[in-house]
C-alpha cells in the first residue's frame, strides 16, 4: 500500500478534473482519535470546520459512516447538510435519501415492548435500543436468573427468527437481534453510490475490518484509504497513518 501523500500530484490531478466527488468517512479511529470510551471520542473542531469548508463547494458531496447508532453518530459529528450512515450501514439519512432503517423500526419496537413487560422485574437487566437493533444485557443479572432471563428472550424473539424478519446473534453477556438482511458499510455505500446523479468520485476513508466491505464496494470506481499502519495487510489503495494525517489531507482538498 502506497502513502497516500506520496501520489499526492497524481490523485489531486484527479480529483481536481472530476466533476463531483464524494467523500465517505468512517468516524471512530478515522476523523476522531480512538478514545477510551465511545462517549470520549470527541469531534476535533478544527476537523469539523474543514469540513463545513468543504460543505460550501457543491462539487463535494460528504457522508460520515459509523458502527454507532444514527442518533448517537449525528450527536457527536453535529453537522447538517451532510450524509449519516449508522449502525455499520443499517441506518442512512441524509440530503435526497430516504430512511433506509425505517422499514424494520416497527418490528423492532415489537420485540422491545414484549421483551421489556417480560425482563422489567429482573434487576440488572437492561434493554439498549440501537434504532434498528436491539440488544439485551445481562451481565448485571444474578447469575441464577441468567438462565432465565435468555429463554424469556427466546421465547418472545423465535417467532420472528421463523417469519425471516429478524436474526439473532449472541455477544459477551449480551444478546443482540438484528434485521435478518447482508448489509455491510459496503452494501450501504453502494445504495448511497446509485443514488448520485451524473459522474462522481467516491474516496472511503476507514481504519476498521468492517470498512474493508466498503473498500471492496468502491474497488475500480473510487479510491479507498486504509487509516493506520501500512503493513497491515488491507486491500485498499492507499493509507494515511492516523485521523491527524486525515486532517492534513481535508485541508489540502480545502485549499485545492
Ligand atoms: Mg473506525
Amino acid at each position: 500500500m502506497k502513502h497516500l501523500f506520496s501520489d499526492w500530484d497524481k490523485l489531486r490531478s484527479k480529483i481536481y478534473n472530476s466533476p463531483r466527488v464524494f467523500l465517505l468517512f468512517d468516524y471512530d479511529g478515522t476523523l476522531s482519535p480512538i478514545a477510551p470510551s465511545p462517549s470520549e471520542a470527541k469531534f476535533p473542531s478544527t476537523v469539523k470546520g474543514l469540513i463545513r469548508r468543504l460543505r460550501r463547494n457543491s462539487k463535494f458531496a460528504l457522508a460520515i459512516i459509523s458502527g454507532r447508532s444514527m442518533k448517537d453518530i449525528k450527536k457527536m459529528v453535529g453537522l447538517k447538510g451532510i450524509t449519516y450512515i449508522g449502525n455499520h450501514g443499517l441506518e442512512i439519512e441524509g440530503r435526497n435519501t430516504e430512511f433506509l432503517g425505517s422499514r424494520f423500526h416497527a418490528f423492532i419496537k415489537k420485540i422491545e415492548s414484549a421483551l421489556y413487560r417480560e425482563v422489567k422485574h429482573t434487576k440488572g437487566a437492561k434493554i439498549e435500543h440501537k434504532g434498528v437493533t436491539l440488544s439485551l444485557h445481562y451481565r448485571l443479572v444474578k447469575n441464577r436468573d441468567k438462565a432465565l432471563i435468555k429463554r424469556k428472550f427466546y421465547r418472545i424473539v423465535r417467532p420472528f427468527v421463523y417469519s425471516g424478519k429478524v436474526r439473532i446473534s449472541a455477544g459477551k453477556q449480551v444478546l443482540e437481534v438484528r434485521p435478518n438482511i447482508e448489509w455491510d458499510k459496503g452494501s450501504a455505500v453502494t445504495w448511497l453510490l446509485k443514488r448520485k446523479r451524473g459522474q462522481i468520485l467516491p474516496l472511503y476513508f476507514g481504519d476498521d475490518v468492517t470498512d474493508i466491505d466498503a473498500f471492496r464496494a468502491i474497488k475500480g470506481k473510487g479510491i479507498s484509504v486504509f487509516v493506520g499502519n501500512s503493513r497491515k495487510s488491507v486491500n485498499a489503495d492507499y493509507f494515511l497513518r492516523d485521523p491527524k494525517e486525515v486532517e492534513k489531507f481535508i485541508k489540502r482538498l480545502v485549499e485545492l
